[in-house]
């Protein structure tokens, strides 16, 4: 399987290749150039075998150049049953009208940013060593919460590696904020920026396609990686698990094989929703992706108003925070695929994105992006009422995150009259989430520590996730605020890690 950039297709490079190196030079983004499709023999496997089983053989079919072995044994090591949920990695949750709950966060920082960055440490460290490089590979992350944690607890100690961790300054919760602060290892670098994770965003690829930063980090023996969701190790293993729910859903009857789902993605940067877009084009039978936002609703306008993309707008800072993003990176990836691959087309948008902060789809490429998503948005009032009917009525907590997908489902599901059984994602913990979750249920909350996940508890009866509970008393190592307009002077805090 070759890729190549989503702005420039001359060039193919290797899956080790793209994943050593995060994102092209040309500012694009790497993407497999074929859709391998599942056959019935995988199908027929993937029934009698647990998630590493199928993550795995899902992840073989994009990465050709690591054999089975090397991919059984990452996956095995990321999810081992003590670090996921006791063997139950993605657990599908049937609840009432059609909705199937996919939880995504039993991994160790309780987001399904874990079910990508537990074993892209083990993708990455193998792909410098396939492809020959010695340096060491620094990896800089933006992040509006989740990922900067999960990329921490996976990248902590893994020789051969450094990693940077950028969050806007107000814009994570409390308790994603104690997660990054108080992490542990000798190679790790907590920075909080003044701005919002835009800002953090735009920076992080302004240092990789900085040519003297770069320059400079070559001669101190490092290079640059990505391990936000444009990375292609990080987005491969997303597939996996929207395969082995269907898997799940025809073991315990919920669908027969072959018959359709929908599947709906709180959605922020694109990735998660995208890894779904990807397993339809392998043969999963999906009919509608449903793409769920908040108030920050970009992309529910570039949906409903014929693919017209447009960041111009205000910005808010929501109780969803990892959906608070106004420039979704894999939306590219999305225009190359609807595009039958056209990077001049796509350098052509980006480069508007990027000059005027919107953009236009030519119509027949919209035309076949409309038949396969529907779009929703919801403001945190509307999240709100969601945690707390799903909770009185079904007695099942949600996080804000997964509230606005569920309330943009029931939205889709009143709107259509269509009831395909709906996978929704459950992209973390309620746990991450305690203030909004419990002012949602009608408590009330004084502080912002640790005691908020005994009051949750307190009024729910559910326990506290274990790594959440050993928080208490861990001692914050970082405390660094930078202006958005410093962030290429940070680049020298790696030399010292
Ligand atoms: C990252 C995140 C999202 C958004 O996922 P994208 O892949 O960026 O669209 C949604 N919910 C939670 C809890 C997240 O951490």
């Amino acid at each position: 399987m070759d890729y190549v950039s989503t702005r420039d297709k001359s060039r193919k490079v290797s899956a080790a290749y793209a994943i050593a190196n995060g994102i092209a030079p040309d500012g694009g983004l790497y993407c497999p150039t074929a859709f391998p499709a599942l056959t019935a023999e995988d199908w027929h496997a993937m029934a009698n075998l647990d998630y590493k089983g199928r993550a795995a053989r899902v992840l073989g079919k994009f990465l050709t150049d690591f054999s089975g072995e090397e991919l059984a044994g990452y996956a095995a090591k990321a999810y081992a049953d003590d670090k996921f949920g006791g063997g139950n990695t993605a657990p599908v949750v049937p609840l009432a009208d059609g909705k199937h709950l996919l939880e995504l966060w039993h991994g160790p920082t309780c987001a399904f940013k874990d079910m990508a960055l537990q074993i892209l440490p083990h993708l990455l460290t193998a792909s410098l060593r396939k492809t020959g490089e010695t340096r060491t590979a620094c990896i800089l992350v933006a992040t509006s919460g989740d990922t900067g944690k999960a990329a921490l607890d996976g990248f902590h100690d893994v020789e051969g590696t450094k990693i940077m961790v950028y969050y806007p300054v107000d814009g994570v919760s409390p308790m994603q904020k104690l997660q990054m602060v108080t992490q542990e290892g000798a190679n790790v670098e907590v920075v909080a920026i003044r701005g919002n994770f835009d800002d953090a965003q735009s920076a992080v690829k302004r240092i990789f396609t900085d040519e003297q930063t770069r320059a400079q980090l070559d001669r101190d023996g490092m290079m640059l990686s990505s391990a936000n969701s444009i990375n292609w190790g990080r987005l491969a293993p997303q597939i996996a698990y929207y395969i082995s729910a269907y898997c799940d859903m025809v073991g315990s009857g919920a669908v027969k094989m072959g018959e359709k789902i929908n599947i709906c993605v709180p959605t922020g940067n694109f990735g998660n929703i995208l890894a779904a877009y990807i397993a339809k084009r392998m043969g999963l039978p999906v009919g509608k992706l449903i793409c769920a936002s908040n108030r920050n609703n970009v992309l529910t306008d570039f949906f409903k108003k014929g693919g017209s993309y447009d960041k111009n707008r205000d910005f808010y800072t929501t109780t969803s925070p990892s959906m608070d993003i106004l420039i979704s990176s894999n939306l590219e990836r999305l225009l190359f695929f609807a595009s039958d691959y056209d990077d001049k087309l796509v350098a052509g948008l980006m480069d508007k994105l990027a000059k005027e902060g919107s953009y236009q789809v030519a119509a027949e490429v919209f035309a076949k992006i409309d038949a396969d998503f529907d779009a929703g948005c919801c403001d945190d009032a509307q999240a709100a009422e969601t945690i707390r009917a799903l909770w009185e009525n079904e007695r099942y907590l949600c996080d804000p995150h997964t509230a606005v997908a569920v309330r943009v489902y029931e939205d889709y599901r009143a709107r259509t009259g269509d009831k395909t059984p709906t996978v929704i994602a459950s992209t973390a913990s309620p746990f991450k989430f305690c203030r909004s979750v419990i002012e949602a249920m009608g408590g009330t909350l004084e502080k912002d520590d640790v005691t908020q996940l005994d009051m949750l508890t307190g009024l729910t009866g559910v326990p506290a996730p274990a790594p959440l509970a050993a928080l208490a008393g861990k001692a914050p190592r970082f405390d660094r605020v930078v202006d958005k307009a410093d962030i290429l002077s940070t680049v020298s805090l790696l030399k010292d890690l």
